[in-house]
């Protein structure tokens, strides 16, 4: 399938685990371009999620991309681990990565695609010295930890700073917003420049079902 224009990341932090499977399975049917996993290790951010194992029964259950957003301390100890697990990109957080430049390197020898994010309160500059190098930058639209928070306004002019640095540059990397993400607030980050979008609770906590929210996320887009 031809990647598409607006990616639909659906995360599966906010997902039932005991029919993990099965909503991966709706979230395929429905369209999803990725599969987002949240992984968090009760150090860089208080919750404590999931490892290579569910990225591994993630893989079994979709052709999808699997979209691994590390939300550890030392990501470069568990890289090896995600990507044999089946990760299609890695994302590490810049404030966790004191050598961030052959982090990303290291990601790409694993034959990944290779993600760079900032949470809310960093500044942008932090990662302008690798982003000719990455195939993602990811946005923090709130901070890092759990499922179903407030899309924080004030990173909307991130977005659009990023936006205009990556073309600058003539980058194809996506530009990702993880955080917030809903029917209301993806109108705005879209237009601030973002063309894939992380949504957890929207997708799977939708009243209607994993369907009609990644419908009506499409919709949203449209
Ligand atoms: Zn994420």
């Amino acid at each position: 399938m031809a990647e598409q224009a607006h990616i639909l990341a659906p995360s599966i932090l906010s997902a039932d685990f005991l029919h993990l499977g099965e909503q991966i399975a709706a979230c395929e049917s429905a369209g999803a371009d990725w599969i987002h996993v949240d992984v968090m290790d009760g150090h860089f951010v208080p919750n404590l999620t999931m490892g290579p194992l569910i990225v591994e029964a993630c893989r079994r259950a979709t052709k999808l991309p699997l979209d691994v957003h590390l939300m550890v301390e030392s990501p470069e100890r568990v890289l090896e681990a995600f990507a044999q697990a089946g990760a299609s990109h890695l994302t590490v957080h810049v404030e966790t990565c004191p050598n961030l430049h052959s982090t990303l390197q290291e990601i790409r020898a694993l034959g990944c695609a290779a993600g760079v994010t900032l949470n809310p309160g960093t500044l942008v500059t932090a990662i302008e010295p690798v982003l000719h190098m990455v195939d993602l930058v990811l946005v923090m639209t709130v901070n890092p930890g759990y499922s179903n928070q407030t899309f924080l306004p004030e990173t909307r002019p991130k977005i659009a700073v990023l936006r205009r640095m990556l073309d600058a540059i003539g980058s194809p990397a996506w530009l990702e917003v993880d955080g917030g993400i809903s029917v209301q607030t993806l109108p705005e980050v879209r237009q601030a420049g973002a063309n894939a979008f992380v949504a957890a609770h929207a997708v799977f906590a939708y009243p209607k079902g994993i369907t009609a929210g990644i419908e009506a996320l499409r919709e949203a887009l449209s």
